[in-house]
């Protein structure tokens, strides 16, 4: 139960099929990195997973459940699985932790009261406990980032999606963001990430998926990804990165 079941997800850009028949199956608990060039679809897929992109054919299951029927309402669905992007797009003239109040005042109904202390606690745990009332703009990157990801963390999913979190971050400041990622590891959070941080993917993973032009071309666990390739492509690209 739980899991996150992709079958034969496709999607196309107008004529451009950018998801070719995608097989994925997330379990709870898991964490699963997405690898590959930039416009493999690391990007789309993590949409479709969300339901921020309708996909053209195949089913996605959430606990046995197809969420991918048109004219669903995604709203039920994005409270159950979040996502966290590159660019953290943080409201500017709210504080943190007024930026991480929002989505639960709006969509769960609940108060700035009965909230406060459950995030205060996250902002602590994440290493921002001194950092709630700032503004965007008062912040690093590094930290903006960690908001946002507090901000998803609110809604309390059940499921995450990280697309290149820590690819816009000065390389000094991508650590403190990867270790978040570590901390949710660690409690059990079930996560999908798109990553360039290979060494991470590597520690973290039980699955790594190399994306080759809107397919999977290889999956495994990393050491057999990153140490025995079985594909050219896999390993040309690895060659590129590593
Ligand atoms: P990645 O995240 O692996 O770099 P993307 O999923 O962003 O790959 O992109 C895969 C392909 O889909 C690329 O060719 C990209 O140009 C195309 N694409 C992505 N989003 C859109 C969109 N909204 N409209 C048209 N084409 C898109
Ligand atoms: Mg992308």
């Amino acid at each position: 139960m739980g899991d996150l079941v992709l079958e034969n997800v496709q999607k196309a850009f107008g004529d451009n099929p950018v998801i070719r028949g995608i097989d994925l199956n997330v379990a709870r608990g898991e964490m699963i990195c997405l690898i590959g060039a930039s416009g493999s679809g690391k990007s789309t897929l993590l949409r479709c997973m969300n339901l921020l992109e309708p996909i053209d054919d195949g089913r996605i299951l959430l606990d046995g459940e197809d969420i991918s029927e048109p004219g669903r309402d995604p709203q039920p669905v994005r409270q159950r699985i979040g996502m966290v992007f590159q660019s953290y797009n943080l409201f500017p003239h709210m504080t943190a932790l007024e930026n991480a109040m929002l989505a639960p005042r709006r969509n769960l109904g609940k108060s700035k009261t009965e909230l406060r202390e459950p995030l205060a606690q996250m902002f602590e745990r994440f290493g921002l406990g001194d950092r709630m009332n700032h503004y965007p703009d008062q912040l690093s990157g590094g930290q903006q980032q960690r908001v946002a990801i507090i901000r998803a963390l609110a809604m309390q999913p059940e499921i995450m999606l990280f697309d290149e979190i820590t690819s816009a971050l000065d390389p000094e400041l991508v650590g403190e963001v990867l270790d978040v990622l570590r901390d949710l590891r660690a409690q059990g959070m079930t996560m999908v990430l798109a990553t360039h941080e290979m060494g991470f993917a590597r520690e973290l993973a039980d699955k790594v998926c190399f994306l080759d032009q809107g397919r999977i071309l290889e999956e495994g666990p990393p050491e057999q990804i990153f140490d025995t390739p079985k594909e050219e492509r896999t390993r040309a690209f690895l060659s590129r990165v590593l």
